[in-house]
């Protein structure tokens, strides 16, 4: 054997995935990117992916899961978390004792979301103040057009739905930041402290009502406000205002293979698990498609990864098959169905390049998450490691390997500690990001394609 072919037969040769796929992939590829790129138009919140998908779910045919249901293969169930985040299922031909193929992802993002009492005016200006949601680098949220969107639920016991800045014709909203001239003081800061929390105050506007007394631009506000949703002041105490990057996503890059758009993460993971769920014949096992909310601050709360929602739904399946949760659980495998950290050569010693994922390699399996010695992941074994890769390969799907940057650089998680706490093989895997939570993120669609392909290979395995 020479060389050249000991290395072909012995070592690993990752290619770009551009040379991996055929024309008519390539056609699928931006007509699914499309899709795609219209539901991030609709959905910026966990409310919006949630309402959109019991929408779309309902047109494919899915049912509201009550207890007491019949549930035979062909089946398609869902559950609205309360409006915040949502399961559905296509049951299998198989038991729910062979347990499920379940897909998790989640819809939150990191934002800024309104304070329960955030209206004030200083110097005749107008504010929201704010506390941000998620892991964000505050500098990067001044100056950028801003949307509100959310719900207000009001004394009289309506609620209306808010969205302000995403229409041609809305005013949009803005943080603002220091003139460069007076920043001598802010430029010697470090990143963390160039914009403190407290000064994510959000520009309402700037015109007094009419007339005599004091705070007359915030009597403005609140007047404009009362007149589009009925609300008063003291109904900002029930409600949830996220302010988020405004606008459309759009194609980046003189050759359209990038995606920018605010919340990928995890989004779209999300979408590629709906769309392969949506796209399912009666598979072998049950599967189950999680979009959950409260990732991005510990999958914590009624709507989060961590809880019983998940349970409440999957034993109501499994008490109509009369089968034991704990054994469908423990049967069951779970792709935690996140984005990982795509290499950036701009920043490429935060990185070991070795284990890195990168753009356009397809969707990127991560055996660990956390930080610091692991800590906080829940480490896929190596079984459950070829368990994915053998059916990713079956299926023809272009995958990589990624480790969350080198080691001690900082980390992450998923959703992915929590689904293995319950006795489910689980291993993350999703779509590389570069600019993760900033206001725009950037993915490649052959990517997203790619992860798409993943999920329904997982559904079907
Ligand atoms: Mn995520
Ligand atoms: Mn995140």
């Amino acid at each position: 054997m020479t060389n050249e072919e000991l290395r072909q037969s012995l070592l690993m040769e990752p290619k770009n995935g551009y040379s991996r796929i055929s024309e008519a992939q390539r056609a699928e590829m931006e007509s699914y990117c499309k899709d795609y790129m219209a539901f991030m138009d609709a959905c910026k919140t966990e409310r919006e992916a949630t309402a959109w998908a019991v929408a779309e779910a309902e047109k494919q045919g899915f049912k509201p899961l009550t207890a007491g249901a019949e549930v035979k293969p062909g089946d398609k169930y869902y559950l609205n978390n309360r409006g915040k985040s949502i399961i559905l299922a296509v049951i299998g031909t198989e038991s729910l004792a062979n347990g499920a193929n379940i897909c998790a992802a989640h819809v939150d993002s990191p934002r800024m979301d309104v304070k329960p009492n955030p209206l004030y005016e200083d110097s005749e200006i107008a504010y929201f103040k704010t506390h941000y949601y998620g892991g964000i680098k505050k500098y990067q949220w001044p100056t950028v057009p801003l949307a509100l969107h959310g719900v207000v639920c009001k004394k009289d016991g309506t609620t209306v739905t808010v969205t302000i800045g995403e229409d041609d014709n809305d005013p949009v909203l803005m943080v603002s930041d220091l003139l460069i001239h007076l920043a001598a003081d802010q430029m010697q800061k470090t990143a963390a402290k160039v914009i403190e929390g407290e000064q994510l105050n959000v520009i309402l506007g700037t015109e007094p009502i009419e007339g005599e007394g004091s705070d007359l631009v915030k009597l403005h506000i609140m007047k404009l406000l009362n007149e589009k949703y009925g609300m008063i002041e003291s109904d900002f105490l029930s409600a949830e205002l996220n302010v988020v990057p405004a606008g459309r996503c759009r194609e980046v890059g003189l050759d359209r293979s990038l995606i920018a758009a605010y919340g990928h993460d995890d989004r779209v993971c999300a979408y590629a698990e709906l769309a392969a769920l949506f796209a399912l014949d009666t598979p072998a096992k049950t599967a189950v498609c999680i979009l959950a909310d409260k990732e991005e601050i510990g999958s914590v709360g009624i709507s989060g990864m961590q809880s019983h929602a998940f349970e409440y739904f999957m034993e109501t399946l499994c008490d109509a098959q009369n089968v034991k949760l704990r054994e469908c659980f423990a049967n069951s495998f779970c792709l935690s169905a996140d984005v990982s950290n795509a290499f950036d050569p701009n920043f490429a010693e935060t990185c070991d390049r070795r284990n890195n994922s990168k753009l356009n390699y397809g969707v990127s399996i991560c055996k660990y998450t956390g930080s610091r010695g692991k800590g906080g992941a829940s480490d896929a074994s190596a079984e459950a490691m070829s368990h994915v890769r053998t059916t990713f390969d079956k299926a023809d799907v272009i995958w990589q390997i990624a480790t969350l940057g080198k080691v001690d650089q900082g980390g992450g998680g998923t959703v992915a500690a929590y689904m293995a706490n319950r006795n489910i093989v689980t291993v993350d895997a999703g779509v590389p990001v570069l600019s993760m939570h900033a206001p725009l993120e950037l993915v490649s669609k052959l990517d997203c394609y790619e992860t798409m392909l993943a999920c329904k290979a997982i559904y079907l395995a």
